[in-house]
């Protein structure tokens, strides 16, 4: 079975694919009741004594086989079924009339009691076909049975008499050729239209309950949206009301510390230099929700543009290198000369450079360094940030990229957990992946993030 062809079975809707199954499982039926036909001949002829026409009965079953063959054959190819089931259920519903039609005439007509298998026919095309297909069946069936039946009555087909199984010559006795047909017909009319109510009241109570499901579903949906809706609006809100009074009371602080307000003392401005530090954490944790209350990566998509890379990260480097140098950390950048330009959106790359370098700062000892390379590839821009410093244990490496998710860890490293999370969002936004191995050097703790950019297939030496 080819994938094209599943894609394309999984695309018929259920009713249909309902009916290609029932057409390969009726296939394999009729194999069954051919090889039934003949056990049962057998068992007449050895175990009743009955005469049959062996010949032209053996012909019929041939006949038979080598339909089903093609039917089987034919269904063997899921695009071709799916094109043809409504007429190859016709064919084999057809086949089978007329097939029981002929073994029946071969066997004894009206005399056979095994007429009764014209309901089984007429019961699977309840099962398969729409209620006028089922009539038309219903009818075919009854035209069949009543031109054999007859036939042999008025003398225009030869009788083909069971030796052995009747005595009396029944097929001739008009009431009951008459009560047999009078009895047929009504039954099967009958069973064939209650049949058919019944399955097509199921279908529609299915259908009925497939499309309740459905506008629930979708009504799930949209109370999402909104609340996703809701959620970036008190997010975008609540960070912007907090984040105003909190830089107004940075800056306070830092006017009086700079001595606008009179001289500090010592002892006040290490209290209050602290204050300032613990604000600033609090102001980033802000800006953090922020960014990620504003992550959308469809509208990330709308602003890629072709950007260099250089002019970003000396941006980044210029925002970043206090803090490094405050920590003693040294801060490194490799880029190779004429770097190709990317596809990226200008701030969001910013954003990420950003989160990484910040975070190799503030997981990296005194004295350690953090390093941004940048690597030309063949259709790729590939960035490593990598640090000297604590690492990240093996088990929580998995879960690094998860929205909140942060490394427990001895002490207290201000954070809201989004860091990585924006990254990643970033990073996919851009249609690329990001990763972590750490520690990446034999026998010497550390982290080295990974990402690449798409080149914008422009060299730096084209841009203005
Ligand atoms: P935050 O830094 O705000 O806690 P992040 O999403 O940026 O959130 O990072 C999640 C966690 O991953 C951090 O709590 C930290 O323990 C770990 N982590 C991130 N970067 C590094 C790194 N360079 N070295 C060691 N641990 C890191």
């Amino acid at each position: 079975m080819n994938t094209a062809a599943n894609v394309r079975i999984q695309e018929t809707r259920p009713e249909e694919a309902e009916l290609l199954r029932r057409l390969r499982q009726f296939v394999a039926l009729r194999w069954v009741a051919v090889a039934g036909v003949l056990a049962s001949i057998a068992a007449a002829q050895t175990i009743f004594a009955i005469q049959v026409a062996l010949a032209p009965v053996l012909a019929t079953l041939a006949g038979v086989t080598a339909c089903n063959l093609a039917f089987w054959l034919w269904a063997r190819s899921d695009q071709r079924l799916a094109r043809t089931g409504q007429t190859l259920a016709y064919a084999q519903i057809a086949t089978d009339l007329l097939g029981l039609t002929v073994l029946l005439h071969l066997t004894g007509g009206i005399e056979n009691p095994f007429f009764l298998f014209y309901f089984l026919h007429v019961g699977f095309s309840i099962i398969l076909l729409g209620a006028r297909d089922v009539y038309l069946v219903t009818l075919l069936a009854i035209g069949l049975f009543a031109a054999m039946v007859i036939s042999e009555f008025a003398g225009w087909l030869p009788h083909i008499q069971l030796v052995g199984f009747l005595s009396d010559e029944l097929y001739r006795q008009p009431a009951y050729v008459v009560a047999v047909l009078v009895a047929f017909a009504t039954t099967l009319s009958l069973v064939s239209v209650v049949a058919t109510r019944m399955m097509t009241e199921l279908r529609k109570r299915r259908e009925d309950q497939a499309q309740a499901k459905v506008k629930e579903l979708e009504q799930v949906r949209e109370q999402l949206d909104e609340l996703d809706r809701m959620r970036t609006f008190f997010l975008a809100l609540a960070s912007h009301d907090l984040k105003t009074p909190l830089a107004v009371a940075i800056n306070y602080i830092q006017t009086v510390l700079d001595g606008f307000a009179g001289e500090v003392e010592p002892k006040q401005r290490k209290w209050m230099e602290r204050s300032v530090v613990r604000l600033q954490e609090l102001l980033q944790l802000i800006n953090d929700f922020l960014d990620a209350s504003q992550l959308d990566e469809a509208r990330i998509a709308q602003e890629l543009e072709p950007t260099s890379l250089e002019p970003i990260v000396q941006q980044v480097m210029a925002e970043i290198s206090p803090r490094a140098r405050d920590k003693e950390v040294t801060i490194q950048t490799t880029i190779p000369p004429s770097l190709s330009w990317v596809l990226g959106s200008p701030k969001r790359l910013h954003r990420l450079l950003i989160n990484l370098l910040d975070n190799g700062c503030k997981f990296t000892p005194r004295g350690g360094s953090v390093t941004l390379t940048c690597t030309e590839e063949d259709d790729c821009v590939r960035i490593d940030v990598s640090d000297t410093g604590t690492g990240i244990p093996a088990s929580y490496v998995p879960h690094i990229f998860e929205d909140y998710f942060r490394v427990r860890r001895q002490e207290f490293i201000p954070g809201a957990g989004l860091g990585l999370s924006t990254a990643r969002r970033i990073v996919e936004a851009h249609g690329g992946k990001i990763w972590v191995e750490s520690p990446y050097r034999p026998d010497q703790p550390g982290s080295r993030f990974t990402f690449s950019l798409q080149k914008a297939s422009v060299k730096n030496d084209d841009h203005p």
